[in-house]
């Protein structure tokens, strides 16, 4: 026989009055910016191509990770042309740190091929040229756009950025594409580049995902996560 259940009800998440207010995203925006004032991208790189390369690597592994493999990786095959006449097991041998080594290679190789066949031995400027690339999703083709050519077609969408903006209930999406959709609807455009940068930071410094550190977070005031640690409101 079934009995009437006594658990009671878990609570809904509070939510913050019109998370998507213009003045809040200002506020975000303002207070992550003057915590990062001077943000870069962690990926150690000297080209285009060398971004692209470190941002394929970058995937299921961390930016340090990737950082200690490319620098033997670049003093080997130092062009695209190089990298392109490069045999997979060489490739793989260099990255074979960085985890799922045999596809991450494959993508190199290929996005060198393509690369030299396609662009004249040159990174492409465009969004979808950058997506004809093995290996290069819109994610990478943003890192490129907007840390090299600094040119923003989008906002880069990484665990970090789509944790933190579901945190801050900039979006309600769970998927990295729909995510940046959301993002481009209420983030000023000029804000695109080091929004993502921003984030990043803060979700590797502060707002970790397991044990958020609330208590010295600069978006405190503005935050209605229902895991916060600390709260003063
Ligand atoms: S208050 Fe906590 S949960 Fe909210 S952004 Fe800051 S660290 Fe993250």
């Amino acid at each position: 026989m079934k009995t009437a259940s006594t658990k009671p009800k878990p609570k809904p998440p509070a939510r913050t009055k019109k998370p998507l207010a213009p003045a809040r995203i200002q506020a975000i925006l303002t207070a992550l910016h003057a915590a990062y004032p001077n943000v870069v991208c962690a990926l150690h790189h000297t080209s285009a191509w060398e971004l692209t390369v470190a941002t394929i690597l970058s995937a299921q592994c961390t930016d340090a990770r990737v950082n200690l493999v490319t620098p033997a990786l670049f003093k080997a095959f130092p062009t695209p042309k190089a990298m392109a006449a490069a045999s997979l097991p060489e490739i793989e041998e260099l990255i074979r740190t960085t985890g799922f080594f045999r596809n991450k290679a494959k993508n190199i190789q290929g996005a060198a091929r393509t690369v030299v066949s396609d662009f004249g031995g040159e990174i492409p400027r465009t969004m979808p040229e950058l997506l004809t690339l093995p290996g290069v999703a819109r994610k990478t083709a943003n890192v490129v756009l907007g840390v090299w050519f600094h040119i923003a077609v989008g906002i880069v969408v990484d665990t970090h950025v789509l944790r933190l903006s579901r945190r801050l209930e900039l979006t309600r999406n769970t998927t990295p594409e729909k995510v940046e959709k959301d993002l481009i609807k209420i983030i000023p455009s000029d804000h695109w580049i080091d929004f993502s940068h921003e984030l990043i930071h803060h979700g590797r410094a502060i707002c970790i995902a397991r044990k958020p550190r609330c208590a010295d977070c600069t978006l405190e005031p503005l935050c209605n996560a229902p895991d916060k640690t600390f709260s003063t409101h």
